[in-house]
């Protein structure tokens, strides 16, 4: 209920900043078709595969989606000295894992090109379309159709096949369907070494919007990023260092985005960023800061399920 209430709240005050309820209602008919115009509800798997890398599925296992893919040579094994799982131990593995699960449709989502999140992401998908299933990537428009496509190309993938929209991506605001998955972009104050920009993702899987931050730093659209997309679970970079946001600042992220679940990812990958201190230090952060939303802890490698 106190859900339902505070997004009510989010929605009239969004109307009356329209211009008054009649105007409001137009706009929202129209907000509608581009984008989530309320709180979603469903459940979603949910697997941290580790730093920054996350799987979402829903729960029978035909929508899929990775946010970003740093799979076999994800260090947070190492750097956290946990039992790298044999699924992610080399490509084939990990597509005879994804395989057994029979999706209908897997999108893997690139927020930007640094090595913690771009690592394994060619060999990821030439793996996942070598195995025959039904894999598409997106991420920014001029990063996938400008700044890569030599690397799809030197991969052996077809940029127009493999990326969304004809090999476009999609830019902020612009949409993307796989599947039964939708996607918008959305902005990430951080930077790409192509120069691109780095961006963050709304994903609409199973009735349930996700909000993945990607790298960032906290900034003040968040809010408006509820107003929009009404996210009910976010994936949100926690870890601070030299690099991004610390775990304070993503629970304020997660206040300032509507969500009423919150996972702390990006940290525990390398020496710069926080260890498991920083989803304890999240997890009392959000208590204050957001205390309508839970905090969802995860172990590395851990699936678990979680319903809105
Ligand atoms: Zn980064």
């Amino acid at each position: 209920m106190t859900r339902i209430g505070r997004r009510s709240a989010l929605k009239t005050t969004a109307s009356i900043a329209a211009g008054g309820l009649a105007f409001g209602s137009a706009l929202s008919t129209t907000a509608a078709a581009a984008a989530p115009g309320a709180a979603g509800a469903g459940t979603l798997n949910v697997r941290w595969i580790g730093g920054g890398v996350v799987e979402v599925a829903t729960p029978d296992n035909k929508q899929l989606a990775y946010v970003d893919a740093w799979v076999w040579n994800n260090a947070a094994y190492s750097v956290l000295k946990v039992d790298r799982p044999a699924e992610f131990a080399s490509p084939d593995a990990f597509a005879s894992y994804v395989s057994a699960r029979s999706p209908d449709a897997v999108l893997v989502l690139l927020t930007h090109d640094h090595g913690d999140h771009i690592g394994d992401y060619f060999d990821v998908l030439k793996a996942l379309s070598g195995a025959g299933l039904n894999v598409k990537t997106s991420g920014q428009s001029d990063l996938l159709r400008g700044g890569l496509v030599q690397k799809f190309k030197d991969s052996g993938l077809d940029p127009a096949q493999i990326v969304v929209n004809g090999g476009a991506g999609q830019n902020f605001g612009g949409m993307a369907q796989h599947g039964a998955m939708q996607t918008w972009l959305v902005p990430a104050v951080h930077s790409n070494l192509l120069g691109f920009p780095s961006a963050g993702f709304v994903i609409q899987i199973g009735g349930v919007r996700v909000y993945a931050s990607g790298d960032t730093d906290l900034y003040g659209d968040m809010r408006m990023i509820a107003d929009r997309y009404h996210p009910d679970v976010a994936l949100v970079c926690a870890g601070g260092g030299p690099y991004t946001m610390g775990p304070r600042d993503a629970a304020l992220a997660c206040s300032m985005t509507g969500v009423t679940q919150a996972v702390p990812i990006h940290y525990g990958h390398n020496m710069q960023v926080k260890g498991v201190e920083a989803a304890a230090e999240f997890k009392q952060a959000l208590a204050e800061l957001a205390p309508n939303a839970t905090a969802q802890v995860f172990n590395l490698a851990e699936s678990r399920a979680i319903t809105v």
